[in-house]
């Protein structure tokens, strides 16, 4: 018992330098974690915001993410207008927390138009479970998500696996359709609480430094209607 506590404290001192080390080099270089966010599509190209996070006035009237945006989770998400096939990039580096990419692109549904039922009205949600997504988990407790992809990149689900970390600006896989999009493609990109168990969890309210979002509107927050030039590339 007394040699395995003797090797417990040298391997606990050997830690101890290696995360000292590992904090000189990245004060040497100044490389701070990077916090910010850019739009996750690759930079030049822009898209327009199809709904962005939930804005409901003081007398209860709602401007913007009225169709799907409505709840505590989905509130500050934006669903942006790429076309199928696009690439998503990764908005913030971090690791994978989760990878699904075993949907079929086809495989959407559930937001059909019902009358007398305000829209987005959901005639199944059991679509909402079966929609291929990345995770990535930014190691503060937050989470971004991004929802309906067509395919996950292979280096993803490999990443998913090995934990080796993603960075800004890498590709995470391509746009789609598949969950509950009413087979509208699209992609729904939200910072969320990092919940291991549940992938879609209470968003976050965040902003982008895209120069172009920051031109539109200071506090960087894209909105809905707008359209937006990524400032994205990988870091
Ligand atoms: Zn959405």
């Amino acid at each position: 018992m007394i040699g395995a506590g003797a090797r417990w404290r040298r391997s606990g001192a050997a830690l101890a330098g290696v995360l000292l080390a590992g904090l000189l080099v990245s004060c040497g270089s100044d490389s701070r974690p990077d916090t910010s966010y850019l739009l996750p599509w690759p930079g030049g190209s822009s898209f327009a915001v199809l709904q962005g996070p939930l804005i409901v006035d003081q007398w209860g009237a709602c401007s913007s993410g009225c169709g799907s945006h409505r709840d505590e989770d989905g509130q500050h998400a934006w669903d942006f207008d790429l076309p199928e096939g696009t690439p998503v990039v990764a908005a913030r580096g971090g690791i994978v927390g989760l990878a699904v990419g075993s949907w079929p692109a086809d495989h959407c549904g559930g937001l059909a138009p019902v009358a007398d039922q305000p829209p987005g009205y959901l005639v199944s949600d059991s679509m909402g479970n079966q929609t291929n997504l990345v995770r990535i988990d930014h190691g503060d407790g937050t989470s971004a998500l991004y929802l309906h992809l067509s395919e996950v990149d292979p280096q993803i689900l490999t990443k998913a696996r090995t934990g080796e970390p993603v960075v800004r600006g890498e590709q995470l896989g391509l746009s789609g359709r598949t969950g509950l999009t009413g087979c509208v493609p699209h992609l729904h990109f939200q910072v969320e609480q990092t919940v291991r168990a549940d992938w879609y969890t209470t968003s976050l309210p965040i902003s982008f430094t895209d120069p172009d979002v920051l031109a539109q509107d200071p506090n960087g927050v894209p909105a809905e209607g707008g359209t937006y030039v990524s400032g994205n590339a990988t870091s």
